[in-house]
């Protein structure tokens, strides 16, 4: 086999050839299929999981349904000057926002992203957090004057904090383990806003944190304050995936304390970890979790999510150059190697509406040097990025559609009448990927039917963790 070379005879696709790859895009396209009646099986099997992860032993291995320690969320009355910090994918974000005490009102906002070392994320604990509470104390130093404290010198602070965490209270938790290519080991097992600040007073700022939350737990609390008081629904689809609701107290039998007043608990899924036997994984997928940090674990994440869906695509192209000859027997070296292929790379292609697929055509020129492609080619590639978005938003809406069923947002509308649900939704795949919502959105409309009691509504609430998790310092503020 020819790897690397490039010449005028093999980029020519032979009859055969195309055969041999349209029949291992078949092949793919049944492995990752998602009929409506799956569908309706995969959101049983969630919501089955929910109950075993919310019993009184906790008895799910997928669905950790931890609970948050969050009992009200944002009123919209909340006020004063406060800060977050937003740690969950590569980037990570320091927030500065001034509560108006209005409903919806943030007077001012501004905020910083900054990426994080790669040897940090597989570091030690007080390298990490060390890096973090920096960037957190610069930022405080750049505070302008005319911004009002409620809270004197000290300044409160949110953490988004966007990983398993077993909660203790509302501002403590032990982290249980990392994902999405974090691998901090000495941190796992203790409490992660100790650590925190910690390397807050190893920085000498005064900076007290006073939530701890998850992405989708900001996002839920930001979908709130906007004043949707149907929004019952966090979720993230950015580089990894999970989703929060908002569950009755009583239900959540494994809670061992006082209920809480409001008679709600927002519980953190742990989506990302569901692992029925019914999701439609391929041989890319096997080999996409074998290669990853946690081999075995966060199989629905890995499957929905950004972090892996450029790898996914890479693994299927690399079988068709190699095995089905799909660019006429040219195989790009570069095709062979890791995360080479980025999924905004594979939103560009999936996105790509031009009659003879140009987007397609340069992606693969620009990354992997393959300088002519034949458009029967460019469509194979193209239904590749195709198969794998219709996969992710589908199975994503079947994941929303468990929730709804488990806190009874299905179901016929009697008298036609309809209510309504939000889900706060954020993440750069949802975001960016227009095709993967789409497809999410109607899938979920399908799985609701036409006669349904409720309007679902997926609402972007951007930057919704960080907001959110200064939303909740403020709600549960030290000094106000
Ligand atoms: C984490 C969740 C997080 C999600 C989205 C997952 O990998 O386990 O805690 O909410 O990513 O960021
Ligand atoms: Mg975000």
């Amino acid at each position: 086999q020819r790897r690397g070379v490039v010449s005028m005879s093999v980029q020519k696709t032979s009859k055969k050839a195309s055969l041999a790859a349209e029949k291992l895009l078949h092949e793919f396209r049944e492995a990752s299929a998602t009929p409506l009646p799956l569908l309706h099986q995969v959101s049983d099997a969630m919501v089955h999981e929910m109950y075993a992860g919310l019993s009184s032993d906790g008895g799910s291995d997928q669905l950790k349904m931890l609970p948050t320690y969050v009992e009200n969320l944002p009123s919209g009355k909340e006020k004063g000057l406060f800060y977050a910090v937003d740690l969950g994918g590569t980037n990570f974000r320091v927030l500065r926002v001034q509560l108006g005490g209005k409903t919806g009102e943030i007077l001012s906002q501004e905020f910083k992203e900054v990426a994080i070392p790669p040897e940090l994320m597989v570091g030690t604990g007080k390298d990490l957090f060390d890096f973090i509470a920096g960037t957190l104390a610069s930022f405080v130093d750049t505070e302008d004057d005319s911004l009002k404290s409620h809270s004197g010198e000290v300044r409160e602070s949110g953490f988004a904090f966007s990983f398993p965490v077993r909660q203790t209270s509302v501002k403590s938790g032990i982290v249980i383990h990392w994902t999405k290519g974090f691998k901090v080991d000495d941190a796992v097992g203790k409490d992660i806003v100790k650590q925190f600040q910690d390397a807050i007073s190893r920085s000498g700022h005064q900076i007290t944190i006073s939530a701890l939350v998850n992405d989708t737990v900001g996002t839920l609390a930001g979908g709130r304050f906007n004043f949707e008081e149907e929004t019952m629904i966090g979720c993230i689809i950015g580089t990894g995936t999970n989703a929060c609701y908002v569950e009755r107290a009583d239900t959540v039998q494994k809670w061992e304390h006082p209920l809480p007043k409001s008679g709600e608990m927002v519980i953190n899924m742990e989506w990302g970890n569901f692992r029925s036997p019914l999701l439609p994984r391929t041989f890319a997928d096997e080999i996409v979790d074998r290669n990853s940090v946690n081999p075995g674990d966060q199989w629905f994440e890995k499957m929905i999510s950004g972090m892996y869906l450029g790898e996914i695509v890479r693994h299927v192209l690399a079988r068709m150059a190699e095995e089905a000859k799909l660019f006429g027997g040219y195989v790009p070296v570069k095709l062979l190697e890791p995360l080479t292929l980025g999924t905004p790379q594979v939103s560009k292609m999936h996105a790509d509406t031009s009659p003879d697929l140009q987007v397609v055509a340069k992606v693969l020129k620009d990354v992997y040097g393959v300088e002519t492609t034949t458009l029967e080619e460019r469509k194979i590639v193209h239904d590749v990025c195709d198969i794998m978005g219709e996969r992710g938003g589908r199975l994503a809406a079947a994941g929303l559609y468990g929730i709804l069923k488990k806190i009874g947002r299905t179901g016929k509308a009697e008298n036609g009448s309809k209510k309504k649900t939000v889900i706060a939704m954020d993440g750069g795949l949802f975001e960016h990927h227009e095709p993967y919502r789409t497809y999410m959105e109607s899938a979920l409309q399908e799985l609701m039917g036409s006669d349904a009691a409720y309007e679902v509504a997926l609402r972007l609430q951007n930057d919704g963790s960080g907001i959110g998790a200064a939303l909740l310092a403020a709600s549960h503020s030290q000094f106000t």
